[in-house]
C-alpha cells in the first residue's frame, strides 16, 4: 500500500523567478521525481492552522534566506521558532529540514536546532541526492508510526495473493458478479474488501490466542495506555465485560454492582449465575443519574446488603468482582484511587466500566478520576480492570472495544485462563477491519498528541458550554437552552479540575452531601437541558419545551443528537468534535427558538414527522411542547420517574434463575394491569433513559406500575413520541394497544 503524504516546503521565494527560487524548485521536482507529491507554499501563514497539517505531510523543509539570519532581522528567526514549536506541540517525529544557501547552523539558536533532522545546503551536493536523502527520512517517519497490526495487513492486502480460506467473497470477487454486489464493491472499496480476510493468515497473527502482529499490537496498546494487559474486543464493550465476568465470576458467586450499570452487566449476571447485591446511584429530577454516595462503598455497607440478601447463605462470602459505571451518561466520574483504597483484598477484581472514558488517560485533567494509567497505586490483592469502547470517544469503528488490565501487588493476571474467558465470547471470524482501528487508535494517542487531541475536545466543549451561556445573556429575561454543569466557569481556556468537581449540596445538581474529592464531571459530555421543568421536579406554567420536539426538530436539521431525556438531551465532544458542528448545534438551537417563539405550523417546521403523523398537522410547534408539557406535568412525571429509580426492588429470585424460566416458557405474559406483585422474567428498560429498572427476578411494585400505565396513555396520546420500553410487550388487540411483560409463573 502506497500512502500519499506530500512533502511540504516553505519558502517565500518558491513561486519567485530569482535563483533561490530556482534553487527550492528544482529540489520540488527532484522530489516528484522520486514519486512523491510537493507542496509548495510562500509563507508559514497561520501558524496554528497549519501545523494541524502536519498529520497529512511527510516532511517540512523550511527555507530561511541569508539575509533574514542577521541579528538585526529576529522576526525571522521567531516566526520559524514558532513554527517548529507549533509542529513539535503535536507531532515529535515528523522530520523537518531547513533549507539555507551559504548560512549553517551556527546562525540558527539551539532550541530551534535541535528539533530539526537536517540542514540543506542547496549547491554543495545534487537536488537528486537531497530528495533521496528527505525521502528516506520521510519513509522512515512514516513507517516508525504504523502501529504492528494494521501495517501487516495493509501489507497483506496489497500483497495480490489468491485465497481459498474464508469469507468466500475472496477479497470482494465475489460482489462483481452481481449488479447490487458491485454496488456494495463500488461503495466500500477495494481495500476494505481486500482485507477483510480470514483467521487462517499467518501472516497477521492471531486475535484469539494473541500471537504475531495482533499480539505486538496489542503490547503496544499496552505500553501506550499505561497497563499490564491489554485485550482487542471487535464485539463491543458489552463483550468486553461478558469476557470480564466470566473469567472471574462463577454460579453463586455474589457480586457487588452499580444499579445504573449498562445491560450487558445485568446480562453478565444471569449468564453467570452470580447473585447481585447493588449500590445505588443519587438521582435528581431531571433525570441525571448522580454518583454512588461513597458510604455505598463502604464495606460495612456492602456487607449489610450481604446480610439482608435472602439469596446469600454463606454472609462471609468474599464478592467476587465490583462493577462500576464510570462516566455515566452525563459524564459522572469516580475517584478510583479512594475506591481502591476501600476495598483492595475485600472484593476479587474490581470492574470500571469505561465505555465512555477511553480518553481520559491521556490528560492530566481527570487526575485519578479515571481507572488505569501511569503513577497509579496497584492495589495489593485485588486486580483492576477497565472495558472501553474505543468507537465511542475515539477513532475505532462501531464494536471497537478493549480491555485493560491492571495486576494486583501480590496477584497477577494468568493470561491462559483469562484466555478461557475470551474464547467463550469472541468470535472464530473476528473482522481485521474493526482490529485494525483499534491498534490504529491506540496508535494516534501516542504523545504528545493524544494529550493534544484529548485538551482539544475539552476546549471545544468547554467553547461550546460558553457560547451557550453567552447566547442566554444576551436574551435577557428571554428563554434559552442550558447545558448542566456547574455554575462558575472561567471565562477562557482550560480549566482547573476543581471547577469540575461536585460539592456537597450545590444547586446545580442537587446530589445531596457529597463526599469530599469523590465525583468529578467530564465537560465533555453535554446534557442540555429545556425549559419546562426545574432540577427540583416542579413544572413551569410556560415555555414547557419537551427535549424529544427538540432532538427531532434537530434531526430534521441535520444534527442527530445521542440521547433524549424528558426535559434534556445529550451531546458529547469525541476527538471528531469540529467547531463547525457545534457551532452549527448552536444555530439550529436558536433556529428552534425562533419558530417555536412564531409557533411556526408543524407542516413547516417538521415537515418529516408530519408526514408520518398527519394528526399533527394543524398544530403549531408551541401548540405541540405545550401540549405534551401539560400531559407530563399532570403526571407528575419527573417525581414519577425519580421515585421509580430509587423504589424498594424486592428480588423474589435469583436473576439466573428467572431467566431459566424464559428459557423454559414457564412464564405468564401479564398485562400491566395485572402486574401487582408479580416477578419479572425480562429485563425492563425505559427509553429514555436506557437504564435497566427492572432485572429478571424483582418483583413490580405500585410506583412502578403506575409509570407504565403513564406511558401507555401517553403514547395513546402522543403516537411519534412513544416511550419505549424494552421488555414491554405491545399486541393491537382490535385497535387498542394491549402492553404484557413476561413474568415467571406463579
Ligand atoms: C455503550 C456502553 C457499553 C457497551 O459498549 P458497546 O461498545 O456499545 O458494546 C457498556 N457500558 C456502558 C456504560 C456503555 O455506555
Amino acid at each position: 500500500m502506497k500512502f500519499n503524504f506530500p512533502v511540504v516546503i516553505i519558502d517565500e521565494d518558491f513561486r519567485t523567478d530569482n535563483s533561490s527560487g530556482l534553487g527550492i524548485r528544482v529540489l520540488a521536482k527532484a522530489i516528484e521525481d522520486e514519486g512523491c507529491e510537493v507542496i509548495g507554499v510562500t509563507s508559514y501563514g497561520d501558524v496554528a492552522s497549519f501545523s494541524q497539517q502536519q498529520s497529512r505531510a511527510s516532511a517540512f523543509i523550511l527555507s530561511i534566506d541569508d539575509e533574514e539570519i542577521v541579528e538585526e532581522k529576529p522576526e525571522a528567526i521567531n516566526a520559524l521558532r514558532d513554527f517548529v514549536k507549533a509542529i513539535r506541540y503535536r507531532n515529535d517525529d515528523i522530520p523537518l529540514f531547513l533549507h539555507g544557501e551559504t548560512r549553517t547552523s551556527r546562525h540558527i539558536p539551539n532550541d530551534v536546532l535541535r528539533e530539526l533532522h537536517g540542514f540543506i545546503h542547496m549547491y554543495e551536493d545534487t537536488p537528486e541526492f537531497i530528495a533521496r536523502m528527505i525521502l528516506r527520512e520521510a519513509k522512515s517517519y512514516l513507517e516508525s508510526r504504523t502501529p504492528p497490526f494494521f501495517k501487516a495487513l495493509t501489507q497483506y492486502a496489497a500483497d495480490g495473493s489468491y485465497s481459498w480460506h474464508c469469507p468466500g467473497h475472496s477479497g470482494g470477487v465475489a460482489f462483481l458478479k452481481s449488479p447490487v454486489g458491485q454496488m456494495f464493491h463500488q461503495f466500500f472499496g477495494e481495500n476494505m474488501l481486500r482485507a477483510d480476510v480470514c483467521n487462517a493468515v499467518d501472516e497477521l497473527g492471531q486475535l484469539l490466542d494473541h500471537t504475531g502482529p495482533i499480539a505486538a499490537s496489542e503490547r503496544n496498546a499496552a505500553r501506550i495506555y499505561n497497563c499490564d494487559h491489554l485485550y482487542f474486543v471487535t464485539n463491543g464493550t458489552s463483550t468486553s465485560n461478558k469476557i470480564v465476568w466470566n473469567s472471574t465470576v462463577a454460579p453463586g458467586d455474589v457480586v457487588v454492582v452499580d444499579r445504573n450499570c449498562h445491560k450487558s452487566v445485568l446480562h453478565a449476571i444471569i449468564m453467570t449465575g452470580a447473585i447481585p447485591v447493588f449500590l445505588m446511584p443519587t438521582r435528581n429530577h431531571f433525570g441525571i443519574i448522580g454518583p454512588i454516595p461513597k458510604s455505598e462503598f463502604s464495606w460495612e455497607s456492602i456487607q449489610q446488603k450481604i446480610q439482608d440478601n435472602p439469596f446469600i447463605e454463606d454472609k462471609n462470602i468474599k464478592p467476587r468482582v465490583l462493577t462500576i459505571t464510570q462516566s455515566t451518561y452525563d459524564g459522572v466520574l469516580y475517584n478510583v484511587e479512594d475506591i481502591k483504597e476501600m476495598l483492595d483484598g475485600k472484593i476479587d477484581t474490581l470492574h470500571f466500566d469505561e465505555a465512555w472514558l477511553p480518553h481520559a488517560t491521556f490528560h492530566d485533567f481527570y487526575g485519578d478520576y479515571h481507572a488505569i494509567g501511569a503513577d497509579r497505586t496497584r492495589c495489593k490483592e485485588s486486580m483492576v480492570f477497565s472495558t472501553q469502547s474505543t468507537h465511542k470517544l475515539l477513532a475505532g469503528l462501531s464494536q471497537a472495544s478493549q480491555i485493560l488490565v491492571e495486576n494486583a501487588e501480590n496477584i497477577q493476571l494468568d493470561r491462559d485462563v483469562f484466555n478461557e474467558a475470551y474464547l467463550m465470547h469472541t468470535s472464530t471470524s473476528p473482522q481485521y477491519a474493526i482490529v485494525a482501528s483499534i491498534d490504529v487508535a491506540a496508535a494516534m494517542m501516542e504523545a504528545p498528541e493524544g494529550q493534544v487531541l484529548v485538551e482539544e475536545s475539552i476546549m471545544e466543549a468547554l467553547d461550546f458550554r460558553r457560547a451557550m451561556r453567552k447566547v442566554e445573556k444576551e436574551w435577557g429575561d428571554d428563554w434559552w437552552f442550558k447545558v448542566w454543569g456547574p455554575d462558575d466557569l472561567s471565562e477562557e481556556g482550560i480549566e482547573e479540575r476543581d471547577a469540575w468537581m461536585l460539592k456537597a449540596n450545590e444547586d446545580w445538581h442537587d446530589f445531596g452531601d457529597l463526599a469530599e474529592n469523590f465525583n468529578m464531571l467530564d465537560p465533555i459530555k453535554a446534557t442540555i437541558i429545556t425549559p419546562g421543568l426545574n432540577i427540583k421536579g416542579n413544572f413551569t406554567k410556560e415555555n414547557g419545551i419537551p427535549a424529544a420536539i427538540v432532538t427531532k426538530y434537530l434531526a430534521e436539521h441535520g444534527v442527530v443528537v445521542e440521547k433524549t431525556g424528558l426535559y434534556s438531551f445529550f451531546i458529547m465532544f469525541t476527538i471528531g468534535i469540529t467547531k463547525g458542528r457545534w457551532n452549527t448545534m448552536v444555530a439550529a438551537l436558536q433556529q428552534f427558538k425562533d419558530e417555536y417563539d412564531k409557533n411556526q405550523p408543524l407542516w413547516k417546521v417538521l415537515p418529516e414527522f408530519i408526514k408520518k403523523n398527519p394528526r399533527y398537522e394543524m398544530l403549531g410547534l408551541r401548540d405541540l411542547c405545550t401540549q405534551i408539557h401539560e400531559v407530563y406535568k399532570a403526571g407528575d412525571v419527573a417525581r414519577l420517574t425519580t421515585d421509580m429509580y430509587l423504589s424498594n426492588m424486592v428480588p423474589a429470585m435469583r436473576p439466573t434463575d428467572a431467566f431459566a424460566k424464559m428459557a423454559h416458557r414457564a412464564i405468564d405474559r401479564v398485562s400491566i394491569d395485572d402486574l401487582e406483585g408479580r416477578t419479572t422474567a425480562v429485563l425492563l428498560t425505559p427509553y429514555p433513559p436506557g437504564i435497566p429498572l427492572l432485572i429478571p427476578g424483582e418483583q413490580f411494585n405500585t410506583i412502578i406500575i403506575d409509570y407504565l400505565k403513564f406511558a401507555r396513555n401517553f403514547n395513546e396520546c402522543f403516537p411519534g413520541f412513544e416511550t419505549d420500553v424494552h421488555g414491554l410487550v405491545k399486541k393491537v388487540v382490535d385497535g387498542k394497544s394491549i402492553y404484557y411483560v413476561d413474568c415467571v409463573r406463579d
